[in-house]
């Protein structure tokens, strides 16, 4: 078996289609979303529903908590609010129930899913460094967690102390933990503006990173012409 583990599409169709072709060639057998499915680009709805479509093991973002209710999102990044008050118009009354009904947090097989942290998923914490870590593992009761959320990818290894590894590939050992972000697919921010995915072999117990090119140019083309802030276009070639 050959896990795809995908996230923080942000509703970049081209990037999703990029890493989608990759992962069949990679003979990849199953997927598992980590959220984040909506929010900053243009292809909301064709992105929820590819991965609707999908069935598969999904997990809420905070764009995509953000996208489904109607909260006010006057305390957010004025570019972030934009884009979300223009998905939320995107999106029909199913589209959002759907968001609206993701986990926060799932067990597949044996490992755990979460968007952001397991020490409080509903507070959307961002690990940046082993600190940010340690919190997690104490919730962490599977050998592996796979998360997204800051966009960048990272590998946080818990045997006697907690130390970060770096987002290559890794290889499982034995009385160890991982705790592993797999990067961004719609909108990588370490400087690498390629599609980001990590693939788990339950076999061979190795992880490993995949970077894809895709038509960036394109995904500029639609925010532009969807009128949202030009920002969002831009960032994409530089990754970040
Ligand atoms: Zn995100």
């Amino acid at each position: 078996m050959r896990t795809a583990i995908f996230g923080d599409i942000h509703a970049n169709l081209e990037a999703l289609d990029a890493v989608m072709s990759d992962s069949q060639k990679q003979e990849v057998t199953n997927y598992v979303c980590l959220g984040d499915v909506v929010g900053y680009n243009a292809d909301p709805v064709a992105c929820l529903n590819r991965i609707r479509d999908m069935g598969c093991p999904t997990v809420k973002g905070n764009h995509d908590m953000d996208a489904s209710e109607d909260h006010s999102l006057d305390s957010m990044n004025p570019v972030a609010a934009t884009a979300l008050n223009w998905t939320r118009e995107q999106l029909d009354d199913d589209q959002r129930l759907w968001l609206k009904k993701l986990r926060m947090v799932r067990q597949v097989s044996d490992y755990t899913i979460v968007h952001s942290t397991l020490d409080q998923p509903a507070h959307w914490n961002y690990v940046t460094n082993r600190f940010d870590a340690m919190s997690n593992f104490s919730y962490q009761f599977t050998q592996l967690c796979f998360h997204g959320h800051t966009h960048v990818p990272r590998v946080y290894v818990k045997s006697d102390k907690v130390r970060e590894v770096p987002a290559e590939s890794v290889e499982i050992e034995k009385n160890t933990k991982y705790f592993i972000n797999v990067g961004s697919v719609g909108q990588p921010r370490d400087g690498d503006p390629r599609a980001c995915y990590a693939i788990y072999d339950h076999k061979t117990k190795l992880i490993v990173f995949r970077r894809i090119d895709y038509d960036i140019k394109k995904t500029q083309k639609k925010i532009r012409d969807a009128g949202l802030p030009d920002v969002l276009a831009e960032r994409l070639a530089e990754g970040r």
